[in-house]
């Protein structure tokens, strides 16, 4: 079997690989030169655990091919998957113009019976205009080619990415006729073997699904940000109340911990177009609303923090940061919260100086010289006057504690993410703030 994948970002390339690693024959396309050409050479554009290793195995066996040549490398596929990326538009709308812009490419190009599948996530509706846009490109040619479309929506977390594809929670196709059904069975089905369900429903449904997924985890996070800003009005710890709650079976205990706000390139565009699909159709998603605002309001807790901390008098002040990508075990830096603190910080006049793992090279892209970019986290100390910590990063869980104490200023750390424990912090002599929780005072 041979398919396509157009976009190799974080979900096509990962898609393309997963997919070459069942067997399937797979190209990966690209409008960017260098990222196919360093691809070739090996080079992976991404930080992500364990995908290297699969890129480079299913290379060498000439599973996966990589070209920026959409026209002769979708002959023969039987699928063709879009995986461009769908950013905000200005009025919060996901812009469709690159999904749009590869079915025009697809309709002028397609030679055989294909199956376009939408998996960028896309607004209800997006398969509709793809197959239009594909159609209106084969009768300008006057061909009769046969197509179908399909809607499935990726539910991969960055930072796990290839485990969640190889053993997904489930898998969601939209479909409207048989033909692709049975395509779309065949490819996953190595992938559903966990017993997992392959679920099929209708394309609108597909294409809501991803959203709704999206928008109940955003809520749950700016669910327990809100409780936790209360908790350290009434002196409670939202860590207690996380464990009081996630032990209700009817809750669950995923997606409760409070922090400094979620980022990255889903939760808060998908939110936005969310409530933008709903606003078109004189609906208004008032969750949803308040859920965006509640996440705008957390990424400024921490800066609100260390102002108090430093009675307004922050300007000069060198603050030391670790981590700025929006999680762990990625470089993506797409609407983190680090880039809401830094750039408060710099603007109240303070200096800051950051390590992260893996998204440093990322965050130059961002922050150009803005800030110090240090190459080892202890370095980020020299001179500082308070730590922040903003990614929850596996090397920050256990630091010496005793060198960050004779390193900083002043013995105040500000933790975004509760990684410490209130009472070791008192112990070891820290100032601690956390979020949702008594912080501890020298
Ligand atoms: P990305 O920005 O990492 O990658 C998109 C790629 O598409 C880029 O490499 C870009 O050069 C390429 N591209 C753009 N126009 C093209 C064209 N005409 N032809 C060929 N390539 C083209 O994006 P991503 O994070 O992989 O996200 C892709 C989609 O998947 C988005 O809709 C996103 O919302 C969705 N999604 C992302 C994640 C995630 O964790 N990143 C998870 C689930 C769903």
């Amino acid at each position: 079997m041979k398919v396509a994948v157009v976009g190799t970002g974080y979900v096509g390339l990962v898609t393309g690989t997963c997919l070459a690693q069942t067997g399937v024959s797979v190209v990966c396309i690209d409008i960017d030169q260098t990222k196919i050409d360093n691809l070739k050479k090996g080079i992976i554009p991404i930080y992500e655990p364990g995908l290297e290793d699969l890129v480079l195995s299913n290379t060498k066996e000439g599973r996966l091919r990589f070209s920026t040549k959409l026209a002769q490398s979708i002959q023969g596929c039987e699928a063709v998957f879009i995986a461009v990326g769908t950013p905000s538009d200005e009025d919060g709308s996901a812009d469709l113009k690159y999904v749009l812009g590869v079915a025009a490419e697809i309709g002028r190009s397609m030679t055989n019976y294909t199956v376009v599948i939408t998996k960028s996530t896309v607004p209800v509706g997006t398969a509709q205009k793809v197959k239009k846009t594909i159609q209106d490109e084969l009768t300008k040619r006057a061909e009769n080619i046969e197509f179908d479309v399909a809607s499935n929506p990726e539910f991969l977390k960055e930072g796990a990415a290839i485990d969640d594809f190889m053993k997904p929670d489930r898998i969601v196709i939209g479909t409207e006729s048989e033909r692709a059904e049975k395509v779309l069975h065949k490819i996953y089905k190595p992938f559903v073997l966990n017993g997992h369900p392959l679920i099929f429903m209708n394309i609108p449904s597909a294409e809501l699904t991803k959203y709704a997924a999206n928008a109940m985890l955003a809520t749950r996070i700016s669910f327990m940000n809100d409780i936790a800003n209360l908790c350290e009005i009434v002196g409670a710890d939202i860590n207690l109340i996380r464990k009081g709650i996630g032990t209700d079976s009817r809750i669950g205990n995923k997606f409760l911990y409070a922090g400094a706000g979620y980022g990255g390139s889903c939760f808060p565009k998908d939110v936005k177009a969310l409530i933008k699909t709903a606003k078109d159709q004189k609906y208004e998603l008032t969750v949803l609303k308040a859920v965006e605002q509640v996440n705008e309001r957390q990424k400024e807790v921490i800066f609100n923090k260390i102002n108090k901390h430093f009675k307004n008098d922050i300007k000069g002040k060198k603050i030391a940061l670790w981590g700025l990508s929006f999680k762990p075990n990625t470089d993506d830096m797409r609407e983190a919260p680090s880039l809401v603190l830094i750039d408060k910080l710099i603007k109240a006049g303070c200096s800051v100086s950051a390590f992260d793992p893996v998204a440093m090279k990322e965050a130059k892209h961002k922050l150009g010289e803005t800030i110090t970019y240090v190459n080892h986290q202890y370095d980020a100390l020299i001179d500082a006057d308070a730590l922040v910590i903003l990614t929850e990063w596996q090397v920050f869980r256990m630091p010496d504690f005793d060198k960050i104490k004779a390193m900083l200023k002043n013995n105040v750390i500000f933790d975004g993410r509760n990684i410490f424990d209130n009472d070791d912090m008192a112990e070891l002599g820290f100032t601690y703030y956390s979020i949702g929780r008594i912080s501890t005072q020298r």
